[in-house]
């Protein structure tokens, strides 16, 4: 028997089916008799649940970070929020006489609605958590025992209708091989989990509501998403085929978490991480990173009520920059328009926002919202090698406006005696503009890193991420390549570095010819940071220029 989902965690594993069902008894529409002893239920639960969760983040802290916890510190946040948790439910209670477990039912049923109103990936998250959060608060409101995934039988693959986040921290992770779920997706907490704790899973198996399926052997595949419930004598001998080799090819790449980045002539390279928050510089150093070479520092400000401050930033970026513990830590300035809307910042409607008011062309406009970043940049470079590199360039007065107002900021902080430290300029070269211009743009900045996900899009005029063109967008259309190769070659010359770090910089078919064009600083997810780094490992420079030669004149 085979299902297809879709594959969320990658990693092959076959051991027993573990059907994981929590249920809830149905909830009583019985009308309060004592609407005060309610409301003290209430306020119990409250307590209750508050503590638990500061358990469950502490837990998820201790086995997977802290930014995997903070998926616990929002669900704190969610239930300390007295206008939509406490004071309605109460109100529901008094008013409407509801018991306490109905009212808890309507309230955050209407939470979620409401999230899920709002349509993005983010709110719809939101609506996962309330979902969550209200199962916590039912399950201690009607006492009931907590079914969950801390005991084991043994090795098992975990089936589910769904996984919460606090099932997924309370699981034995020593015994849960893979995850099955019919819901959730890539962006699902749990997945995100699973494939940090490096767990494979699928989601979308469909189609499985009997339980007769317990204690079924299977076998899962986190790459294609499959699930094989009693596998045939044929099928178990190729999963043990395949499994064997997957294990020796990751045990071959742990010795490239830490050799260094070299062709197999010699010749230097780094093999760098973007990150988007400063706990995941911690990855990037797990991985064995050589730097990171793009901090996204949108993420800091998208997802909150107001703009970080100048010393929020510059907390975030020391975290990060005494993560990296010396090595470059290339941070980007505020990019946000286009597909990335800033809720704190009310900016007009534009027709085409990709080519309308973002990243520098906004933080020119902003000097307000600019020059605290580029403070807080200064700061955390007395704290480790911090370079800053500018989005979006299409001009050279916009690169001498961003030089200009970095300058000034220095002078100002120096004169105030705050401490800064030296810090390299750089530019995102992902506007065909910028390509062309590499020449002229090469004499003015300290390095050059290249944005192969836009210069993409604006050079095949494809817009990223709209799948009713996804088949035309090719960062190995040969326009694009040979726009890289102009940039790289223009670094050389000035003998900057030209790093980049679009996604392309990471795919095994493109790194090697990206390298042989001139390209010396790759940047990825941490992740693939090893496998990059072996299969560079493997060739020599000029089969490198071969390759390169090969893409652009196809
Ligand atoms: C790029 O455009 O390639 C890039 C790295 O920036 P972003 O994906 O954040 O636009
Ligand atoms: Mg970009």
């Amino acid at each position: 028997m085979k299902w297809q989902g879709k594959g969320v965690s990658e990693g092959l594993a076959m051991a027993q089916i573990h059907l994981f069902t929590p249920k809830l008894p149905e909830i009583s529409r019985q009308p309060a008799a004592d609407a005060e002893a309610e409301v003290a239920k209430l306020e119990a639960t409250l307590a209750a649940a508050e503590e638990e969760l500061r358990g469950l983040y502490e837990t998820a802290k201790e086995k997977m970070g802290e930014q995997e916890a903070e998926i616990f510190d929002a669900h704190l946040t969610i239930l300390g929020d007295e206008y939509s948790v406490r004071e309605p439910i109460i109100q529901r209670i008094r008013e409407q006489k509801q018991n306490a477990a109905a009212a808890i039912t309507d309230q955050f049923d209407e939470l979620a609605q409401m999230f899920r109103s709002l349509g993005d990936e983010l709110m719809a998250e939101r609506a996962a958590d309330a979902e969550d959060l209200k199962q916590q608060l039912l399950r201690i409101c009607l006492g009931c025992g907590r079914q969950d995934l801390s005991v084991l039988p043994g090795d098992v693959i975990v089936l589910a209708e769904e996984l919460t986040p606090s099932d997924t921290v309370r699981m034995d992770t020593a015994h849960v091989k893979g995850i099955a779920t019919r819901l959730g997706g890539a962006t699902a907490h749990s997945a995100i989990i699973a494939r940090t704790l490096g767990i494979p899973a699928a989601a979308g198996i469909d189609g499985w509501q009997t339980e007769a399926l317990n204690g079924h052997m299977a076998i899962l595949d986190g790459a294609d998403g499959t699930l094989t419930v009693d596998p045939t004598d044929d099928e178990t001998a190729c999963y043990q085929s395949r499994k064997a080799q997957a294990d020796c090819e990751a045990q071959a790449l742990e010795a490239f978490r830490t050799c260094p980045s070299q062709t197999k002539d010699g010749i230097s390279l780094e093999i760098c991480a973007n990150i988007g928050t400063p706990q995941e510089a911690q990855q990037a150093m797990k991985y064995g990173a050589d730097g990171v070479g793009l901090f996204r520092s949108e993420f800091l400000f998208m997802d909150r009520d107001a703009l970080p401050t100048e010393d929020e930033q510059f907390e975030a970026y020391r975290t990060a920059a005494q993560t990296m513990a010396g090595k470059p830590l290339i941070i980007r300035t505020l990019d946000v328009g286009g597909d990335k809307k800033l809720p704190t910042l009310e900016l007009p409607h534009e027709d085409n926002p990709f080519l309308g008011f973002r990243a520098i062309r906004m933080t020119l406009s902003h000097p307000e919202i600019f020059r605290p970043q580029l403070r807080a940049i200064l700061r955390a470079a007395a704290y480790g090698d911090v370079r800053v590199m500018f989005p979006m360039i299409g001009s050279m007065d916009q690169l001498r406006e961003a030089k200009a107002l970095l300058r000034e900021q220095e002078q100002t902080l120096q004169a105030e005696g705050v401490p800064t430290g030296p810090v390299k300029v750089g530019m995102m070269v992902e506007i065909p503009a910028a390509a062309v211009l590499a020449e002229e743009f090469a004499k003015e900045v300290d390095f050059f890193s290249i944005g192969t996900n836009d210069l993409t899009q604006y050079t095949l005029a494809v817009e990223r991420g709209n799948a009713a063109v996804a088949h035309l967008y090719a960062p190995e259309h040969p326009a694009v390549l040979r726009l890289i190769a102009m940039t790289a070659q223009a670094a050389a010359e000035r003998h900057i570095p030209c790093g980049m770090c679009g996604e392309a910089a990471g795919d095994p078919k493109l790194a090697p010819a990206f390298v042989g064009m001139g390209v010396n600083e790759l940047s990825m997810s941490p992740r693939r940071v090893p496998a990059v780094r072996k299969l560079l490992s493997g060739l020599t420079m000029d089969e490198c220029r071969q390759a390169a030669e090969k893409l652009l004149h196809p």
